[in-house]
């Protein structure tokens, strides 16, 4: 204490405990207590973060002093004291209490020793999560927690969030199902590395109840530990459960994953699985698909979203005859049907990628833009990739406008207007309408009208039906507002005073 410069009657709330802990610290290691009193950070005034690392050092000492002074000498422990330092400390506090072995494990690890990042705290919390599932103490996953330490990356630097994503959801898991939890824990889809579907399969099986959970968990693949591919059907799976019950209990048996990975020129890599029911080859479906995911990003000039795309084809479900549809973000189902002749011929691939994109995705903007969008960028395309072009078949929608959709939509609700039979012209009539503007514009201009759109979305301000309209205004040229103008008052037919 006569080192520090502060200490004296009138202590801060910090300093006072600081002073508590460290008199504490000195009845168990003298050694420990000097070390944390010549800190630098410690002479020259107490903060709150600073006091706090005392604290927990203390705590650590109390129950075992040698894991306490191996901290007290680390390098990111002598040169200041940032939050995500002292609850780190806490945090080995907790993995120490419930298994000292634990922390021998990775104690030596770069990621723990040179520095502690938020991510690398956040790794240690998760961990402790994983340690005290239920979070009362009783420290019902050690066993689980032992299994994680030995794997690959979790004594590797932490690369991207699917790391730290994984074992959160694995303590959530553990909490619901700590047999289930520890059954998975360790298996093959989680030891080299962590990617979205393993975080697909966690959550699976978290969402997952009775019948379908056993049905699942009692297949003889599951039983002899999963793999990357088996876990990315496992993804799918929760969806499937009310809309096809068909492909559910199909994607349980043997099926085929065809695997791809591109470069795209903004997102970099991205991989992609084609999850297939039936016998049908579908070696032509990933170049396909490919292509027309660097195609659509070319036009939104915004990073692909999704840095694994999962295809499933599989039987139609749900309530309307769909031939695709993106559930969620994370992949597609296909009608067989769709792709047997020749995958040229069908946008559907391209439509459901446009959906991951932030201004055609989820409820976000109007139908009209997020359908008829997704079809004019997919017939766009695939007048690129094969120069073939699209229209509709007759004329599906004869004078339904867009001010019509969504007058419908706000007098019976968006989910009625979805199930009803006008819906289907948001793809037609929204179609119509963005290529008559685009073709007013110019398409440069409406390109650019186009990224600005997704770009209000990405920033999650995604543009309603007024605005849009003056987003593409605002691109067109002054030589070309009356045709604009024009166009867009024959397929809307609202009115923008
Ligand atoms: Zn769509």
């Amino acid at each position: 204490m006569k080192n520090l410069s502060w200490y004296g009657q009138d202590l801060t709330g910090p300093e006072r405990d600081a002073a508590d802990a460290l008199n504490l610290l000195v009845e168990i290691d003298e050694t420990i207590a000097n070390r944390v009193a010549s800190r630098t950070w410690l002479v020259d005034g107490v903060t709150h973060d600073e006091a706090q690392a005392v604290v927990q050092v203390q705590r650590l000492a109390a129950i075992d002093s040698e894991a306490a002074s191996e901290i007290a000498v680390l390098p990111w422990f002598d040169d200041g004291i940032e939050e995500q330092e002292w609850r780190a400390v806490q945090h080995v506090y907790t993995v120490v209490k419930h298994g000292p072995l634990l922390f021998q494990a990775f104690k030596r690890r770069s990621w723990f020793h040179d520095d502690i990042s938020v991510a690398e705290e956040e790794r240690l919390g998760n961990f402790v999560k994983v340690i005290d599932p239920q979070g009362d103490g009783t420290g019902t996953g050690v066993s689980v927690a032992s299994k994680i330490v030995k794997l690959g990356w979790f004594n590797s630097e932490i690369v991207g969030t699917y790391d730290n994503q994984l074992l959160s959801e694995l303590s959530a898991l553990l909490a619901q199902n700590l047999a289930l939890g520890a059954r998975v824990a360790g298996m093959p889809f989680m030891a080299e590395s962590i990617e979205s579907h393993d975080i697909g399969l966690l959550r699976t099986l978290y969402e997952l109840r009775g019948e379908d959970l056993e049905s699942l968990t009692s297949q003889g693949w599951f039983e002899d530990g999963i793999d990357d591919d088996e876990a990315i059907v496992v993804t799918i799976l929760p969806s499937q459960v009310n809309r096809s019950p068909e492909n559910f209990r199909r994607l349980l048996n043997a099926n085929f994953i065809d695997k791809g990975s591109a470069v795209l020129s903004l997102a970099g890599e991205v991989n992609f699985a084609i999850v297939r029911l039936g016998s049908v080859g579908n070696g032509d479906v990933m170049p396909h698909l490919i292509n027309a995911a660097a195609k659509v990003e070319e036009f939104m000039g915004l990073p692909q979203p999704i840095d694994e795309v999962i295809l499933l084809i599989g039987a139609p479900g749900g309530e309307r005859e769909l031939s695709g549809v993106n559930l969620g973000g994370t992949f597609i189902v296909v009608r067989p049907e769709d792709y047997e002749c020749c995958v040229e011929n069908e946008t559907v691939f391209a439509h459901e990628l446009v959906h991951f994109y932030p201004a055609n995705r989820g409820r976000v903007t109007p139908p009209w833009f997020r359908e008829g969008g997704a079809d004019y960028i997919a017939f766009w395309v695939h007048q690129q990739l094969y120069n073939l072009s699209f229209s509709y078949v007759g004329d599906p929608c004869p004078a339904v406008s867009v001010q019509q959709l969504l007058d419908e939509e706000a007098a019976v609700g968006p989910a009625q207007h979805q199930a009803g039979p006008l819906f289907v012209c948001n793809y037609i009539t929204g179609q119509q309408l963005l290529k008559a503007v685009s073709e007013a514009m110019g398409t440069a201009a409406f390109r650019d009208a186009w990224q600005e759109i997704q770009r209000t979305a990405a920033a999650g301000l995604p543009p309603a039906d007024a605005k849009i309209y003056e987003i593409f205004r605002s691109h067109t040229p002054s030589s070309r507002l009356t045709l604009f103008e024009a166009a867009y008052a024959i397929w809307h037919t609202g009115d923008f005073d």
